[in-house]
């Protein structure tokens, strides 16, 4: 049996340290280590060599390997991992004033099956661990340089068909001896998992919870949303209140704007009616056109689906489009990988 020290709590590896026979604060010594970004067990100076080559022996401290990096003109930077097994993943490192941000991947494909998006061609491989989706954070902050104070789970995957190493994931990064970024600077995005929402939740994290809407129409959002057919509307919508309920926190949404399909002033209407009463902000995308029939709306149907907002005073903005010029869409970079096609 081999532990991926990526995977583990603080509190695993020191139970991990006592069970091999040394006292349990090393354990927080060898976490340290770790995020400090050391690439062999022989960094680790303050911890015996006898007991360096014991942890060499059952444990593994392994990043996902750079297979290919694009840098956007706007300093967006793309990669695409490879995994110990040979799967291929992505990432974005986006540059803000407030610092850096992270988007992450946390399944090898994903099964949501959503129309639009490109990782769902061909379904989920499998989950990532939470070593694995650590491991993207360590793996650019290292070839960058920098250091990364910002997480969006908006990457390949849906977080919440992958929960646990998520919220394992999320635990190791948050840890002070470690990565150390607090819970209020990570975004989970789900395309609506209800009863993991409600799940979410009961943990009372104090991260934002963003749900990815696209159509307040059950039908519709069906057709693009199979997800939808499970959980529709009125059951998310209920789901939701219950976590603001729980957390306080207020709610993102989500919401690609496709041309002539989903962004008239009666979509935005029908949607303030849907999350009426509720504290939430919503994240206005143009569609990113990964897959056919999916175009990006006009200038002015954005700006009137926005102004039907500010009418109501409800917060809705804009995202700014980073990283325009590198095949942006979330698994297009993979897909050339696979294919052997050159950027
Ligand atoms: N599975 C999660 C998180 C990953 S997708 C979710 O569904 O929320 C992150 C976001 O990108 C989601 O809001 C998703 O709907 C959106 N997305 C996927 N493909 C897109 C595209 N082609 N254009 C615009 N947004 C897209």
């Amino acid at each position: 049996m081999t532990y991926d020290l990526y995977s583990l709590t603080k509190k695993e590896i020191a139970e991990l340290v006592s069970s091999l026979g040394e006292k349990p604060y090393r354990g927080k010594q060898i976490f340290t280590w770790v995020y400090r970004g050391v690439t062999s067990f022989d960094e680790m100076t303050d911890v015996s060599k006898a007991f360096r080559s014991k942890l060499a022996e059952v444990c593994t401290m392994e990043l996902p390997r750079i297979e290919r990096k694009q840098v956007s003109v706007d300093g967006t930077v793309k990669y695409a991992f490879r995994l110990s097994d040979g799967e291929v993943i992505e990432s974005v490192v986006m540059v803000y004033h407030h610092g850096n941000t992270i988007c992450l991947s946390t399944q090898a494909g994903c099964n949501m099956g959503c129309r639009f998006c490109a990782t769902a061609i061909g379904g989920k491989t499998r989950d990532l661990t939470a070593g694995e989706i650590i491991g993207q954070i360590m793996a650019a902050q290292r070839d960058l340089n920098c250091r990364i104070g910002n997480v969006v789970l908006m990457g390949m995957g849906e977080p919440l068909d992958n929960m646990e190493n998520v919220l394992r994931f999320m635990e190791i990064a948050n840890d002070v001896d470690g990565i150390n970024i607090g819970y209020r600077h990570f975004t989970l995005s789900t395309c609506g998992l209800c009863d993991k929402i409600e799940l979410l939740g009961q943990k009372q994290l104090p991260i934002t919870l963003s749900v990815s809407v696209h159509s307040p129409f059950d039908e519709e959002r069906s057709e693009m949303m199979p997800v939808n057919k499970k959980y529709p509307l009125a059951k998310l919508v209920a789901s939701l209140k219950k976590y603001q309920e729980a957390t306080g926190r207020r709610i993102s949404i989500e919401y690609a704007l496709i041309r002539d399909k989903n962004d008239s002033a009666a979509h935005a209407a029908a949607l303030m009616n849907l999350f009426a009463g509720m504290q939430y902000h919503v994240n206005v995308i143009p569609v990113n056109p990964a897959r056919e029939g999916f175009v990006k709306s006009s200038k002015e149907n954005v700006r009137r689906f926005l102004d039907c907002f500010a009418k109501k005073n409800i917060p809705a903005t804009m995202r700014r489009e980073l990283g325009a010029d590198i095949s942006a869409a979330c698994g297009q970079l993979r897909h050339q990988v696979q294919t052997g096609k050159k950027s």
